[in-house]
């Protein structure tokens, strides 16, 4: 268990140092430790902040994926049912404090691989962000499982859980207008892939490296109004953190992927109203958003 968690630490340093893989609390990443346990970034840690000792959070995997196909099979899941599960196999191992477990967890349990990786990358959001993105990764990646968009939580482990009916091992994933999803066996290998993917997409499109100082970022109001990633609208639509830290990497984040869609010749793809308006309500990131602020 040891060794694991050690990797799932320096994982989650690796890519949390990086404003352009992560911004505030967002992204996540898994370890499975045995055929049951598995540990996972606290809800609204930051993945940089995870270390030996706090951060993280256990659940049992196995009993998690039963609840999942039992909701997807009775067509019955939603948010609060699946939040209230997850809660209730979480298990509490000293010293961690105690803490909610990422909202994402669910598509972790669902993976078969020892580690995940989940990163909001600003290169791979140009191409989940762009109606032409998928047919561009076509060209540039082998194997791949790429999800329309659909809100955090619930209705994207549902939309995991049916996927993997067309690809049961998916080592990449490319989440519609959120993010990016890598899993795999080997901790050191999982890093060199999430490294490899993201030049991949920079060198192939041509896009500058993500340099915070030099974005020009975008007015607040035209943001509001054309939301790229779920993330802006907790941290940034919401005005409660737009005098933030987290709000001014997420809109930098937001500048940069928008500039690069339109410098690379593509066309955007922003979140509906309604989506909008759901995920601004989701008591999941309301929770987030109250552990962001402490
Ligand atoms: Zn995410």
């Amino acid at each position: 268990m040891k060794k694991k968690i050690t990797n799932l630490v320096k994982l989650s340093r690796e890519i949390g140092v990086h404003l352009d893989y992560v911004q505030g609390s967002g992204g996540n990443i898994s370890v499975k430790i045995s055929d049951d346990l598995m540990a996972i970034k606290a809800s609204g840690y930051e993945l940089k902040n995870v270390s030996e000792t706090s951060g993280l959070v256990f659940v049992n995997h196995a009993q998690i994926n039963q609840k999942i196909s039992e909701f997807c099979h009775k067509k019955n899941g939603d948010d609060e049912k699946f939040s209230a599960a997850v809660d209730s196999l979480t298990k509490r191992i000293a010293p961690y404090q105690e803490s909610r477990p990422s909202m994402e967890t669910g598509f972790h349990s669902l993976l078969p691989f020892k580690y995940v990786i989940h990163s909001h990358s600003v290169y791979a959001a140009v191409l989940v962000c762009s109606f032409e993105g998928k047919k561009i990764a076509a060209e540039i990646f082998f194997d791949f499982l790429w999800v329309e968009y659909c809100n955090p939580g619930w209705q994207l482990t549902a939309e995991i859980f049916n996927g993997l009916k067309k690809l049961s091992k998916p080592q990449i994933i490319f989440l519609q207008n959120h993010g990016l999803i890598l899993a795999g066996d080997d901790a050191d290998e999982l890093l060199k892939l999430h490294t490899q993917i993201n030049n991949k997409i920079k060198k192939h499109l041509n896009i500058p490296e993500f340099c915070f100082d030099k974005i020009k970022i975008f007015d607040q109001e035209f943001m509001k109004k054309n939301v790229l990633f779920p993330d802006q609208i907790v941290f940034g639509i919401s005005g409660e953190f737009s005098q933030s830290q987290i709000a001014s990497h997420i809109f930098a984040a937001y500048s940069y992927i928008l500039q690069s869609i339109d410098k690379s010749g593509l066309e955007p793809i922003f979140i509906s109203k309604e989506n909008v308006d759901f995920v601004a309500n989701m008591e999941s990131e309301k929770y987030r958003k109250k552990v962001a602020k402490k």
